[in-house]
């Protein structure tokens, strides 16, 4: 099978497509959840018991990323870690996904293989199985190459955290440099060639953060996605009504982010991560947060980067290196598109 070609008849659910999807399910070992009815059932849909008065945390996205192969994943790591992301940042613990596939007629059979796989194994590190999925081949041209919508849940065991969370005197922290996935992503497609690796974070921040959330004390939390730093940050603000200060010094950003950027004309503080979350957190556990996080192999760079403050709510404002002040405006488009 690896040596062959999506075909426009695999997506016609006959018998040609029951070999597509045996194709597609033999990469994954997890299919359900304990005790559910999962993909290997075939049934019109699937189901996972859920602890009693328990909170579900739901999320589905659309990924459409171009190149779809890149430094440090494809789109099919992005589709587990992107989805699952959202849900860990409300304070759940995911629990399972659906996955559609949208192909382009020709797609090689050998690049599906290598998506399903960087998919199953983030799923196997999470332990989180895909229990749902479709999966839909369109003629050639129709669409660029693959296209994947993944759905994720999630089970909120102690309370859910939300962006309107964040209140005067909490600390803003990040897990970690900003901007690494676009950058890349960017760097890969206009052809830079340059001397220092820029990979991809794509990563699940879920055993990362997850010790993070039990200690009760983060007000608020998010993946800095699409737009950025400067998205999550306006997020809070406005949401939480108050006003948020970053010290510059201490974001952590690395050399060659910035570098690109400044070739490229962009700022890094609007671009996306995929595997860092933005959190703010009551200020008296603030560096044991900090600590436990540097206690990570993905959070060896998390640094404390400002405040959050009651005065001019709604705005973000950076205190630059040289002492002066300027607001963080949210992104008016998207700097750098397709890259999620
Ligand atoms: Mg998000």
């Amino acid at each position: 099978m690896k040596d062959k070609i999506v075909e426009l008849s695999m997506g016609g659910g006959g018998r040609k497509m029951d070999e597509l999807i045996e194709f597609i399910r033999s990469h994954f070992s997890l299919q359900q959840v304990k005790d559910g009815v999962g993909i290997e059932s075939l049934d019109d849909g699937a189901t996972f018991p859920t602890p009693k008065e328990s909170e579900l945390v739901l999320t589905t996205d659309g990924h459409t990323v171009d190149p779809i192969f890149f430094t440090g994943g494809n789109i099919g790591s992005l589709a587990i870690a992107g989805t699952i992301n959202d849900v860990c940042v409300m304070g759940a613990k995911p629990t399972a996904m659906t996955s559609a596939l949208i192909i382009e007629e020709g797609f090689k059979m050998s690049d599906l293989s290598l998506i399903l796989k960087s998919m199953a194994d983030m799923c196997q590190e999470l332990n989180v199985p895909i229990i749902a999925g479709d999966t839909k081949v369109m003629p050639k041209g129709t669409i660029d190459k693959i296209a994947i919508v993944t759905t994720g849940f999630g089970v909120i065991e102690g309370k859910a955290i939300y962006d309107s969370g964040a209140k005067p005197g909490d600390k803003v922290i990040t897990t970690g440099p900003i901007g690494d996935h676009g950058v890349a992503l960017l760097a890969h497609r206009e052809g830079l060639n340059l001397q220092t690796e820029l990979k991809s974070d794509v990563a699940p921040v879920y055993s990362l953060i997850k010790s993070v959330i039990e200690t009760g004390k983060v007000t608020a939390m998010k993946d800095p996605t699409r737009g950025g730093l400067s998205g999550v940050l306006n997020e809070f603000a406005s949401k939480s009504e108050v006003s948020i200060w970053i010290n510059e010094e201490n974001v952590p950003i690395r050399p060659a982010v910035v570098a690109v950027s400044e070739i490229l004309g962009l700022d890094p503080y609007h671009i996306s991560c995929e595997g860092k979350a933005i959190m703010t957190v009551k200020p008296e556990s603030a560096e044991e947060i900090l600590q436990m996080l540097k206690n990570h192999p993905l959070g060896k760079d998390a640094a404390i980067i400002g405040e959050v403050k009651e005065e001019k709510p709604g705005y973000v404002i950076i205190e630059t290196s040289i002492g002066g002040h300027r607001i963080l405006e949210k992104p008016i488009g998207e700097p750098i598109p397709r890259v999620c």
